[in-house]
């Protein structure tokens, strides 16, 4: 009899955790997370979906976008999140900042969800695209580390600007007077990598570093003359591009449906036991982001169609802009326009470098003859091989900028 009673109650028991395994699996299957609802959304109790919290959401939504601007360490949005009221659950104060660096990586805000480490395909509504959530990864990599406050470094100009080139740890700076009561500040690795022993010991003086700060916002600007000829040229294109054809959300809608082809045949392989599960979740993480950045590009360009023009007409206005920030000496505003069009912004052996981003880099690379204002023969041929933008789609004939 008790064998009997045993036997039926391990077979509840089993039968009961298969149900609700497989509970579980048909509602990740439809898109579901079954697990307490992230920050700006709510576990709805009768439908039992995630849905967005009506008191929350856009205060959300507000961070994740002011921290994709690069301008906020982990420890300001920290703050900017308690004076919009996001706080701890239980203590009611400032959240943690494990907890904060947690929502600014959850995929959950753009549509997907990690269910033991694997990135599915959510139903919920996303809060941010995957573009922006990109843009706060990168953000996290430039100026994501706490640090704790210095009050008297606040004024120091260039810091938390660059990393140095060797270590990669953080630049700072000090302070120093010199006998003859003027004072001087100086920028220098931290040195604080315990793996690397850090050669950069010379210190850079500010104005020094104003000095190439300068430099590389000159680099990357446009002259005026340049300017009207660009926006003169943009001005054919637009009327060019009217009836392009829609080619290329075709190739992108290929894309996506080969990637969907590779997802299928993926997950046949992990149920026919080829892979292992390690190997299939990395591989369909993947994938799945993958497809993700390809289908907001397609909604993008469904959208906004010929965007690229406008696009391109804003870079020319910027690196123009560049120009004057440069003419100005407004040192503060070249260091958030570098910041933002160039990434891997390093310093060694005293000398600033920095990756722009494109269609910036092009700017860059011209030899310096070619920034002069008048326009010469010799010059002429650099600029108009200029490409104006990569945001031009590919189905686009015309060179870019290039005659
Ligand atoms: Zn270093």
């Amino acid at each position: 009899m008790l064998s009997v009673a045993f036997g039926q109650a391990k077979y509840y028991t089993d039968n009961l955790r298969e149900n609700i395994l497989r509970g579980i699996r048909q509602k990740i299957r439809r898109g579901e997370l079954s697990a307490k609802a992230p920050l700006g959304y709510f576990n709805e109790p009768r439908l039992r979906t995630i849905e967005p919290d009506k008191k929350t959401f856009n205060k959300v939504k507000e961070v994740l976008r002011a921290f994709a601007t690069s301008e906020y360490t982990l420890t300001k949005i920290q703050s900017k999140m308690f004076s919009l009221g996001l706080v701890g659950a239980r203590s009611g104060k400032k959240m943690p900042l494990s907890s904060v660096e947690h929502i600014l990586k959850n995929p959950f805000y753009y549509g997907h969800f990690l269910y033991r480490g694997e990135l599915h395909q959510g139903s919920h509504k996303p809060m941010i695209t995957k573009k922006l959530f990109d843009q706060i990864q990168q953000a996290l990599k430039d100026n994501g580390k706490p640090r704790k406050k210095r009050k008297e470094k606040k004024e120091l100009l260039f810091l938390n600007f660059a990393r140095c080139g060797e270590c990669g740890y953080c630049i700072t700076a000090d302070r120093k007077i010199k006998k003859s009561g003027r004072e001087y500040v100086y920028y220098f690795c931290t040195r604080k990598s315990k793996i690397q022993k850090c050669q950069q010991h010379r210190f850079l003086r500010e104005e020094n570093f104003s000095e190439q700060v300068k430099e590389n916002c000159q680099k990357v600007s446009l002259p005026d003359v340049w300017r009207e000829r660009y926006l003169n040229k943009l001005k054919i294109w637009e009327n060019e591009n009217r009836q392009t054809s829609d080619l290329f959300a075709q190739n992108l809608k290929k894309e996506i449906s080969a990637i969907k082809t590779k997802l299928e045949r993926l997950t046949d392989a992990y149920l026919a036991e080829v892979l292992e599960l390690a190997e299939y979740q990395q591989t369909k993480n993947a994938l799945m982001a993958e497809k993700k950045t390809k289908e907001e590009k397609l909604s993008d360009f469904e959208r906004k169609g010929n965007h690229w023009l406008e696009l391109t007409r804003n870079w020319i206005l910027e690196a123009n802009q560049a120009k004057n920030l440069a003419l100005q000496d407004n040192f503060s505003e070249m260091k958030n326009y570098l910041k933002k069009i160039g990434s891997n912004r390093r310093l060694a052996a005293e000398r600033l470098e920095i990756d722009f981003k494109k269609p910036f880099d092009l700017l860059a690379k011209l030899p310096a003859e070619a920034r002069g204002e008048a326009p010469s023969e010799a010059t002429n041929s650099i600029w108009w091989t200029v490409r104006g933008s990569n945001s031009r789609p590919p189905h686009c004939k015309c060179g870019a900028l290039a005659n």
